[in-house]
């Protein structure tokens, strides 16, 4: 009897270590999961529903993705730089948060193929008369931006390197803090993404998004570096979304034409 408690104990075992060992062929952290991690703060991409789900473009490529693996998405929530982390870390299998392909951030992260385009814009005040255009920043006193982000590093980069230096940028957690400091006249203007702008000029009446667009970037999905075989499955379903129109579909979904 004893002997059977223990073979069985060495069984139970086995078959525990066996799926902690990760998912199909180990190909993802959670056997039949697929999981993003995302700032969900950031619409029209990512953001909290009401009854505490997430949606957004990312999300829905996302489970599309996970659809085409026959895995089930799992959506983790965390800050913009925590997620960048977590998937460097091997916590999570994708980081889907409207990330910027960049390359310092592709030293330690591998990206799939573009399925967005970003625009980093300036959010001002609408009376404000010191900041017309990208080149009155230089005159800006302080400019909000969100942690982590390119608009922060490009910001906050050296006069000989294009930007204003660190004295001239606040870094806020999130960039709805980032506009209520604006809001708040704490920061003479904010850089951000052009479609979470457009959403927080919509709901802030007062603000306005200048013309001159600051820079132009590429959203990709991050995956862990040098984890080919997970990229290449990513790449391969966001290939067939985005041939077959389902990418586009989505976007339209959320961002309307003018
Ligand atoms: N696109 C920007 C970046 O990658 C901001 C992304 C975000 O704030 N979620 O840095």
């Amino acid at each position: 009897m004893k002997k059977f408690v223990t073979l069985l104990l060495a069984l139970v075992i086995a078959l525990s270590l066996a799926a902690c060992g990760g998912g199909k062929d180990g190909l993802t952290v959670e056997e039949g999961k697929l999981h993003m991690s995302t700032n969900a703060e950031f619409p029209p991409y990512e953001m909290v529903t009401n009854d505490g789900g997430f949606e957004g473009i990312d999300v829905e490529i996302a489970g599309l993705i996970a659809g085409k693996l026959g895995l089930e998405l799992v959506v983790d929530d965390m800050g913009f730089t925590a997620a960048l982390e977590a998937v460097q870390n091997g916590k999570s299998d994708i980081a889907m948060a409207g990330i910027t392909v960049d390359e310092d951030r592709l030293v330690n992260m591998d990206f799939t193929d573009t399925y967005a385009t970003g625009i980093q814009v300036i959010v001002v005040p609408e009376g404000s008369a010191a900041i017309d255009s990208v080149d009155d920043l230089e005159s800006a006193a302080l400019i909000g931006t969100q942690e982590g982000t390119t608009g922060y590093k490009y910001c906050s980069d050296t006069p000989e390197n294009g930007g204003y230096g660190e004295d001239h940028v606040v870094a806020y957690e999130t960039g709805a803090m980032a506009i209520q400091a604006l809001l708040a006249g704490k920061v003479d203007c904010v850089v951000i993404d052009n479609q979470p702008a457009q959403e927080y000029v919509k709901a802030n009446p007062g603000l306005k998004i200048l013309d001159t667009e600051f820079a132009v970037e590429d959203y990709a999905i991050a995956v862990k570096k040098g984890n080919s075989q997970l990229l290449d499955e990513v790449n391969k379903a966001l290939g067939e979304l985005i041939a077959d129109g389902s990418v586009q579909r989505v976007v339209d979904k959320y961002i309307k034409a003018d």
